[in-house]
């Protein structure tokens, strides 16, 4: 199975060009949509998962014409969106076995094996019977996960998952989503660079509606070895090296800046040639649209 995005433009009402001319194939497995805020990520997200309309362009779920096909492709389609909002007073089974029934388990005993092992999968069942508004986030998140997963969908997408976890609850989440990838589509929007490279076998990086990359996480990497230098500088000299350096990203450590600089050629003593990781790609390509350091 394949997602396949052509030519894909968007343009709202107040003339922000959120998608411009994008084309992507989407494998199964699991695949990480980077992008820093408003690149477009969520309106990609939502177009693909039938809630609004592009201007131009098409989505293909193998034979499956998206954009024309909307309530074929939602009996596909598992959705976990950035808010999804949350029934605080009810619990996570009853809501369960509701979003069970609107996806069409009409016998009450399958459902309630559904329900019961959708909790057991995303490990709520304990919490089954709490009401939604007590959970914590991540509990939020994994519940999300449970009622994604309701219809055996074909193509999951989840949009900026792991924002407002704590380090274990991610790991917890990084752990239930691995499962998804093998025989679905996963789609990851992110802005954590941590996220895909945990995650994803194959990726894009958008930015201001524009596809930058497509492809595997290593080959990102492979094509900025040798090119990523760094060096570590007071905070004061960082306007000086912007202007005469491709600078991609900065770190304070322990109060000094560590500078990520990108060349084609070999640059004097003092900088280092590094050995890149996923964000080294990220930031490069994001460093050709935007400033990265204002982001
Ligand atoms: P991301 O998910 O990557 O943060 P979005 O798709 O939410 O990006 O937004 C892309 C751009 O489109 C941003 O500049 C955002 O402000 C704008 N945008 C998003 N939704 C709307 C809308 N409903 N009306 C007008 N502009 C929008």
């Amino acid at each position: 199975m394949n997602l396949s995005i052509s030519n894909l433009s968007k343009t709202y009402s107040n003339g922000v060009k959120a998608l411009n001319n994008i084309s992507l194939t989407i494998p199964q497995g699991m695949f990480g949509l980077l992008g820093p805020n408003g690149a477009g990520k969520s309106t990609l997200m939502r177009t693909i998962s039938t809630l609004q309309d592009a201007d131009s362009g098409s989505i293909h779920l193998d034979e499956l014409d998206v954009l024309e096909n909307k309530q074929a492709v939602r009996e596909k389609l598992g959705y976990l969106p950035q808010d999804f909002g949350l029934y605080p007073r009810i619990s996570a089974e009853v809501m369960l076995d509701h979003i069970a029934q609107m996806k069409g388990v009409r016998n009450k005993s399958d459902r309630n094996y559904l329900v019961e092992s959708l909790l057991q999968k995303v490990n709520l069942y304990q919490h089954r019977k709490k009401a939604l508004g007590t959970f914590s986030g991540g509990m939020r998140q994994r519940f999300g996960i449970a009622q994604a997963l309701a219809g055996n969908p074909s193509l999951i997408i989840v949009d900026e998952p792991t924002a407002g976890l704590d380090p274990s609850e991610r790991n917890r989440f990084y752990n239930l989503l691995s499962e998804l990838g093998e025989n679905t589509i996963v789609i990851l929007s992110t802005h954590i660079v941590e996220d895909v490279s945990t995650l994803c076998s194959r990726m894009a990086i958008i930015c201001e509606g524009e596809l930058l990359m497509e492809g595997k996480p290593r080959d990102g990497i492979e094509a900025v070895a040798g090119k990523i230098y760094q060096k570590t500088i007071n905070k004061e000299e960082l306007d000086h090296y912007k202007n005469e350096y491709q600078v991609i990203s900065t770190k304070l450590i322990e109060g000094k800046l560590n500078m990520h600089v990108e060349s084609e050629l070999p640059l004097e003593a003092g900088f280092e040639l590094t050995t890149p990781d996923l964000e080294d790609v990220y930031f490069s390509h994001i460093a050709k649209k935007v400033d990265p350091i204002t982001i």
